[in-house]
């Protein structure tokens, strides 16, 4: 997880987001309700996520294009707050399994430890630690806070298949460190790697600060 400025709205939320939360709240049955809520995955705001976060999950930094459809993930549940569900500030691009299958409707308050690490509104170090072991070759996520314990148990950060992957990315990167102390094509894909739009940038900064 890295810091993302996911910028300005984009103008279809700017111009719509009043009406349609009148519309949600004049629904009359659940259905209704559901349908109005349904608008956030407008074309325009979908597209302006993705760039923001360049089609990366804003918790597990997995490119998601390449192999599904990233979901409009609402750092506040909509369905616990509704009012929230067109708020730009309350909007992440996340892959499907952080979204739907680790977070869901969860959402822990400071009573239970969080909430949870917030990309656009936390710096993730002041919580997180992103761990290489050189010896078993894993790239781990560690809780540094309370919060960042919680934020890496409920979305599962170091999940078997999401840290392979991960693994498998960032045992390069620790060579690539080495050899960028004295070879300038290592330094520039080594630079290349911390940026925000490659996946796993966090362990990338984490092994050349
Ligand atoms: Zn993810």
């Amino acid at each position: 997880m890295i810091q993302v400025n996911r910028g300005k709205p984009p103008d279809i939320l700017t111009r719509k987001r009043a009406v349609w939360l009148a519309a949600w709240r004049k629904a009359a049955t659940p259905k209704a309700r559901a349908q109005a809520l349904a608008r956030y995955r407008h074309e325009g705001i979908r597209d302006a996520l993705r760039d923001a976060f360049h089609g990366k999950c804003a918790y597990c930094e997995s490119q998601t294009d390449g192999v599904t459809w990233g979901h409009i993930e609402h750092y506040r549940p909509r369905s616990r707050f509704p009012e929230l569900t067109f708020d730009w500030g309350n909007l992440l691009w996340a892959c499907p399994r952080c979204n739907s299958e680790c977070k869901g409707d969860q959402f822990p308050e400071a009573v239970d430890g969080g909430p949870i690490v917030d990309p656009c509104g936390d710096d993730p170090t002041d919580h997180l630690v992103f761990d290489y072991d050189p010896v078993a070759r894993l790239a781990n996520v560690y809780g540094k806070t309370i919060r960042g314990t919680v934020t890496r148990d409920l979305l599962d950060l170091n999940r078997p298949d999401l840290r392979a992957e991960r693994s498998w990315r960032v045992k390069q990167l620790a060579y690539l460190s080495e050899l960028a102390k004295r070879d300038a094509e290592a330094r520039a894909l080594l630079e290349e790697a911390k940026q925000d739009d490659a996946p796993y940038a966090a362990f990338a900064r984490a092994l050349d600060p």
